[in-house]
């Protein structure tokens, strides 16, 4: 494993282009260690790329739809030649498991297969024959797409914009999180390459980029992902220019565990766990409360506290004992402490699960101990807020309505799942109000390709995956051949 620092560029009209002003990236397991180094790029530079990406629309759009898709396929190929090193560095930038970045690359390898699979399905023209003539239901790429991409899952939702916006006839700049902008940049070059200079750009740097790439006359498309927050700034910095948007924000998501949920069932168990607890719990679409039937918390709670001892393993990334790794950031620690230490101070109970593998490391990164947090309020932040983090609250309630309710008085909806009986579970899925509900499952581990994602209230406006996430790069346009040219109620 190379542990020199590693230097990143900008991509801007298919070369490569060095900073002078690079921010370094510790390695969040061993933070005295430098694993690279991220360009800042100044606002100049984002103008050129927006420039060169505008310029090369008119011919992209053209190049016939087979063209864009073997381009695409020879990209997956070298990123497939590459995943080994790509899931290393993710994990020594990141701090998530050696498995999980393997994960993450390869859920963004099945998305672009899918895309480039189905592209030319989703796209072609819809010719609707009708009393009047006919019309064409053309797709049409936007233009510039800016792509805004956060730290917990860098690769996966990055590719999750670029496959279907390039295959669709767009161009893109591309912008990574500065906390975790090494391995996506190694993907985003190995796919720029096999494409026309221009039309996949890529710079680096925080709100200052973020702001040209949001408000820039020439931008027709935002795909965002990240905080809530964020979007709110976007939105009105792109409100001038009325641009197209896809968000795909945070959630708090309800995990719901009806009373008919068996208790003993093991798998059931660790798969909620693993739902909590995978990436240190750094992912928009975890179960971030759980709601268990009162008739069966006392049972659930010391089941799950028996399945979290046994699935958690907190350590290095590299040790392929440890299911779960460092939180990616000092700040973020803080943050998820804080909402457990104001829980605390509230009369909750704070239980730590799993075993700590290495206790002088475990001192030295950003690691946190997973915990659970017992008899907090619905209204304590520890539930209301997205943690971000290792830890879950688990509380109890009624009945059905009641567990609908709870869930259901949040800000956010981005997924949910509820566990059970399959129609039991069914039945109460149809009342929560989020984008995906899964049924005794959750997180990634209920995540399809084929079917679109997204959140509903605050989580967010437009779908990824599946059809709907390749039509999210396109406009419908209407060819319309009417076979009465002339309209009977204008005088002659
Ligand atoms: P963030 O909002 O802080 O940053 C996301 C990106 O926006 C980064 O690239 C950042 O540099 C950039 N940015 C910051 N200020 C900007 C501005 N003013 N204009 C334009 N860009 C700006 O989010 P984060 O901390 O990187 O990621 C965590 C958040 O992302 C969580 O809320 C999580 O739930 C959410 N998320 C959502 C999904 C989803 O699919 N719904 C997936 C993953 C993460």
């Amino acid at each position: 494993m190379s542990t020199n620092p590693i230097k990143i560029d900008a991509i801007i009209n298919g070369e490569t282009y060095r900073t002078e002003k690079q921010e370094p990236r510790e390695n969040p397991a061993h933070p005295d260690e430098i694993v690279g180094y991220a360009p800042i790029n100044t606002m100049e530079d984002t103008i050129k790329a927006i420039d060169v990406a505008h310029e090369t629309f008119t011919t992209w759009r053209e190049t016939p739809i087979d063209e864009r898709v073997e381009r695409m396929r020879s990209a997956i190929q070298k990123i497939k030649n590459n995943t080994p090193e790509i899931a290393e560095l993710l994990s020594r930038e990141h701090g998530k498991a050696l498995y999980d970045s393997e994960g993450e690359i390869g859920v963004s390898l099945m998305w672009m297969e899918y895309a480039c699979d189905n592209v030319k399905e989703v796209l072609k023209d819809e010719v609707q024959d009708h009393d009047n003539g006919k019309t064409i239901l053309a797709k049409d790429a936007i233009g510039v797409v800016s792509a805004i991409t956060p730290w917990n899952y860098p690769i996966s939702l990055s590719t999750i914009k670029v496959a279907p916006a390039l295959l669709a006839g767009n161009t893109m700049v591309l912008k990574p999180s500065p906390l975790a902008p090494l391995a996506v940049s190694k993907v985003i070059e190995l796919i720029a390459n096999e494409f026309p200079p221009g039309v996949l750009n890529m710079v680096h740097g925080e709100a200052e980029v973020g702001v040209e790439l949001t408000s820039n006359p020439k931008v027709a498309k935002i795909a965002f992902t990240g905080g809530t927050e964020t979007a709110k700034h976007i939105m009105k910095s792109a409100a001038d220019t009325i641009k197209h948007m896809t968000l795909e924000l945070g959630g708090n998501d309800a995990a719901i565990v009806l009373s008919d949920f068996d208790v003993n069932d093991d798998r059931a168990m660790r798969r909620l766990v693993i739902s909590n607890f995978l990436t240190a719990g750094q992912i928009c679409m975890i179960a971030k409360r759980i709601y268990v039937d009162q008739s069966i918390y006392e049972q659930f709670v010391e089941k799950y506290i028996e399945a979290a001892n046994k699935w958690i393993r907190v350590g290095d990334p590299f040790d392929k004992n440890v299911t779960v790794g460092p939180v990616n950031n000092q700040k973020q620690v803080k943050y998820v402490q804080s909402l457990i230490d104001d829980a605390e101070g509230n009369g909750a109970k704070v239980v730590k699960l799993g075993k700590i593998l290495d206790q002088n490391l475990f001192e030295q990164g950003y690691f946190m101990q997973p915990t659970v947090v017992l008899g907090a309020d619905q209204k304590d932040p520890i539930v209301v807020e997205e943690q971000f983090g290792p830890t879950v609250p688990i509380l109890p309630f009624e009945n059905d309505k009641h567990a609908i309710k709870l869930a259901n008085d949040s800000i956010f909806g981005l997924t949910s799942s509820v566990w059970g009986k399959e129609e039991h579970a069914i039945e109460v899925s149809k009342h929560i109000q989020a984008g995906t509900t899964m049924i005794n499952t959750a997180a990634v581990q209920g995540l399809d390709v084929r079917f679109p994602f997204g959140g509903v209230k605050q989580s967010g406006m437009g779908r990824e995956y599946g059809k709907e996430g390749i039509l999210a790069y396109t406009d419908t346009h209407v060819i319309n051949v009417p076979e009465n040219l002339d309209l009977p109620y204008i005088p002659e």
